[in-house]
């Protein structure tokens, strides 16, 4: 067993943090006070690859495994997990669909945009009537000569409203459920294609989250993703890789918390000494560091077998429903070891508090994490 990384996924991730310390930390908080949308972030993470981490060389990507993927998730979000899951999502989700499933043609039209940031990329599954069981969605996709004719609505999605591409989800087979689901790419200004609402957040308030709305939308035949009625089995695998992703996102965000806590508790004082002279301030120190770096091995542990090809479904629930977890006792830690300040928009740690919360909905909520894990150790998959 090696628990070393490479040189070249130290390098990367020292460019990750060095980019987050540089470009993003400065205007962290006024994005999350105003959100505003990270235009120029997004513009020069593709510039360093970070658009197309996944994606091939020969498709315009950085080529990059998951193991460095995870890091430099990881150091975004240690940041600023609005920069972070703008960032993510846009990987792991529409444009690895594309990767993953995508014909030459389709891969050789929409990779090289999206890899280079030039265009951003919403992936829509849920609805508004169908999150955990997704498979029960509503909208539809009826094949009409060389198009299929597309109605429905898709509830927060990640980039919806900034993206340029979107791949989404719909019933070809409505009769046939979970096995009726075919996967389209779509582009902004086909007609009947629009973002609906953007909707207002409780955190990463610099993110992008709004509806997709298909009225009549007309997407030629050739932009069908993968086989027909195979979208929701592929969708499957998409998400494993997300996963991988959001537990990356948890262990940046508590990694961020413990950060400002380290930090905080050296300079303040009570009773004649700085907090971190306090053995009950230490004890919860420690307990974080351990949290986050046992998060941190399920994660990149996750990453390492998927980079091997091996199955990696179970580890990637595991990971994210334990690194989001972590993620949130560790903002509420770093809250409490900041008292009354903590509360304040001043400090970090009351941005992580808001914009953790989501690690543990999104892609999967914990309770959906805890059924796949229990599904597969019962045997019941
Ligand atoms: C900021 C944000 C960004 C998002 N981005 C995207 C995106 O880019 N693309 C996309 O497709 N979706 C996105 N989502 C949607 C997200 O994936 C869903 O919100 C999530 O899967 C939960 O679905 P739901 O909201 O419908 O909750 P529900 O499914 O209604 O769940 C409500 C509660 O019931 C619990 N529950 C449901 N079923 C069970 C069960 N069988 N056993 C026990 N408990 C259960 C859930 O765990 C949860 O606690 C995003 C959500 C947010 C908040």
């Amino acid at each position: 067993m090696n628990f070393d990384l490479t040189a070249e996924q130290q390098e990367i991730r020292k460019v990750a943090r060095e980019f987050a310390l540089g470009e993003i930390a400065p205007v962290a908080a006024r994005h999350d006070e105003t959100g505003e949308f990270p235009h120029a972030i997004v513009k020069k993470l593709g510039e360093l690859g970070f658009m197309g981490v996944l994606v091939p060389p020969e498709y315009g990507g950085a080529g990059l495994d998951y193991v460095s993927y995870a890091l430099i998730v990881e150091e975004l979000n240690r940041v600023d997990g609005s920069v972070g899951i703008t960032m993510w999502a846009h990987n792991s989700l529409c444009t690895n669909h594309i990767n993953l499933f995508g014909t030459k043609v389709q891969k050789g039209k929409y990779l090289g945009r999206l890899a280079r940031g030039e265009a951003i990329g919403a992936w829509g599954l849920t609805e508004p009537g169908s999150g955990s069981d997704a498979a029960a969605m509503k909208s539809t996709a009826v094949r009409q000569g060389e198009h299929f004719v597309l109605n429905g609505t898709k509830a927060f999605i990640t980039n919806g409203s900034v993206g340029q591409i979107a791949v989404v989800m719909a019933l070809t087979d409505p009769a046939r459920g979970a096995k009726g689901i075919s996967a389209f790419i779509l582009e902004k200004g086909m007609p009947g294609f629009s973002p609906g609402q953007r909707y207002a957040k409780l955190g990463l308030h610099a993110s992008d989250t709004s509806e997709l709305v298909f009225d009549g939308a007309r997407v030629p035949a050739e932009n069908l993703l993968g086989e027909l009625n195979l979208g929701f089995v592929n969708t499957l695998q998409v998400l494993e890789g997300g996963r991988i992703a959001m537990a990356a996102m948890g262990v940046g965000l508590a990694q961020g918390a413990l950060d400002a806590s380290l930090a905080y508790v050296k300079q303040r004082t009570a009773f004649g000494k700085t907090l971190a002279e306090f053995d009950g301030i230490q004890g919860m120190l420690a307990e974080m560091a351990t949290d986050i770096e046992a998060a941190r091995l399920l994660t990149l542990r996750a990453a390492y077998l998927k980079d091997r090809g091996q199955p990696a479904r179970h580890a990637a629930s595991m990971a994210k429903v334990f690194a989001s977890e972590v993620g949130m006792r560790a903002a509420t830690r770093a809250v409490q070891l900041h008292g009354g300040a903590g509360y304040m928009r001043e400090f970090p740690v009351e941005r992580i508090f808001r914009d953790v919360k989501l690690c543990e909905i999104g892609e999967g909520t914990s309770e959906v994490q805890r059924m796949v894990i229990a599904r597969e150790i019962l045997g019941m998959r």
